[in-house]
């Protein structure tokens, strides 16, 4: 039985020591295969360029310059996905007059990425994200070459001006009967009434009459016009009657229940349109997407929506709700900074009887007018915003 017991004990050490050289070189197999960077992008701003890594995990990482003022990323423990680069290295071409290209490679155990600049005296700041991780890093021009720009690269021209919903979809629908898509076309004409009257901007609208226009298409209109600003018009409703007010959204995260429940309402036209294009979209791709407008413009987002709401307060009377962030598809999707206005509650009776007044429907447009005005004033004698 001792004897036994021995040789089980030995046995059993063999086995251990065996399962664990296998396990390790397995698992070194394993992390070989396993890439930790997925993709390496870039986007193009009026002052400066953008360079995204995207990472698995967080990764340990150095950002330094060469002597001739590249930027130098180097991953010492990173691994690149087979599509970014099969072979040893890769070169992705940017030539935007900031960043001439970028060349990947492997080095050691890791990777550098080098981001050559197309003239020296361009500065740059790194920066590591989260959910998912990220590393930015942001190329601004040289002042030399900032001083240079034409000034109208800073200029505003053109608004789109959204109203929401349309044809086939009513929007929410007051106790009286009252339409959302009808009160968003009024108040959309009205404010394209008074931006021309200003002669300082083009307006285009994503839809004139009361026709069916899928998110998609809004997007696609806002995107083909080059616009500026994008502004989105709605009227609110919820289950309680009560709920009243105003309150102004840009492109984030939903932070309340009551902020998600809006953009479940607003994004539920989704629904209504033929082609399912939300899940047309791998669910890579949309992550991905979803991430590079959530960055773009967020900064210039946020200070119209917080415009937009200032002034709705300095005219209307009713409860000021106040600037909340969620994920309206059709903010998603367009290529400017946007905000999505709902105006005031169709679902309470009070506010739904005010939405009928043409004198309301006018204050209210007046209120975004200003704010658009306000707006592209500020970003033009800015020159753009930065945190
Ligand atoms: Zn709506």
């Amino acid at each position: 039985m001792r004897v036994l017991n021995r040789e089980y004990f030995i046995l059993m050490m063999r086995f251990i020591l065996i399962s664990f050289i296998f396990l390790s070189l397995a698992g070194d197999a394993f992390a070989w295969q396993a890439p930790n960077i997925s993709d390496v992008r870039f986007g193009t701003h009026p002052n400066s360029t953008r360079v995204v890594f995207d990472l698995k995990t967080k990764i340990p990482y150095r950002v330094n310059s060469d002597s001739c003022g590249n930027v130098v990323v180097d991953f010492p423990s990173g691994r690149i996905a087979p599509k970014i680069t099969s072979s040893r290295n890769a070169v992705i071409k940017v030539k935007d007059g900031v960043i001439e290209d970028i060349e990947i490679g492997r080095i050691g155990k890791g990777v550098r990425a080098k981001i050559n600049l197309s003239k020296r005296g361009s500065s740059f700041k790194s920066s590591l994200f989260k959910n998912p991780y990220r590393l930015v890093i942001d190329v601004r021009k040289s002042a030399v070459i900032r001083a240079g720009l034409h000034k109208k690269d800073h200029k505003i021209e053109v608004i789109i001006i959204d109203p929401g919903h349309g044809g086939k979809d009513p929007g929410a629908i007051g106790r009286r009967g009252l339409k959302e898509k009808v009160v968003t076309l009024d108040i959309a004409k009205r404010v394209e009434r008074l931006l021309k009257k200003t002669r300082k901007v083009k307006v285009i609208m994503t839809r004139r009459r009361d026709e069916f226009i899928s998110l998609d298409k809004r997007v696609r209109i806002a995107n083909k016009n080059k616009g500026g600003l994008f502004v989105s018009i709605h009227t609110n409703a919820h289950l309680r009657r009560s709920a009243g007010g105003f309150e102004t959204f840009y492109l984030g995260e939903s932070k309340t229940d009551d902020a998600r429940a809006v953009a479940m309402l607003e994004n539920s036209v989704l629904e209504l349109e033929e082609r399912p294009y939300l899940l047309d979209l791998g669910r890579e791709l949309s992550k991905i997407l979803w991430d590079l407008r959530l960055n773009e413009f967020r900064i210039e987002s946020r200070e119209l929506a917080g415009i937009m709401q200032t002034n709705l307060d300095k005219r209307l009377s009713l409860r000021n709700r106040g600037v909340k962030t969620a994920p309206f598809y059709v903010l998603r999707g367009v290529a400017m900074p946007g905000a999505l206005v709902e105006t005031a509650f169709i679902s309470n009776r009070k506010e739904e009887a005010l939405l009928k007044k043409s004198s309301f429907r006018q204050t209210l447009a007046h209120a975004i007018c200003n704010s658009i005005l306000q707006y592209k004033n500020r970003f033009e004698k800015t020159r753009g915003f930065t945190e």
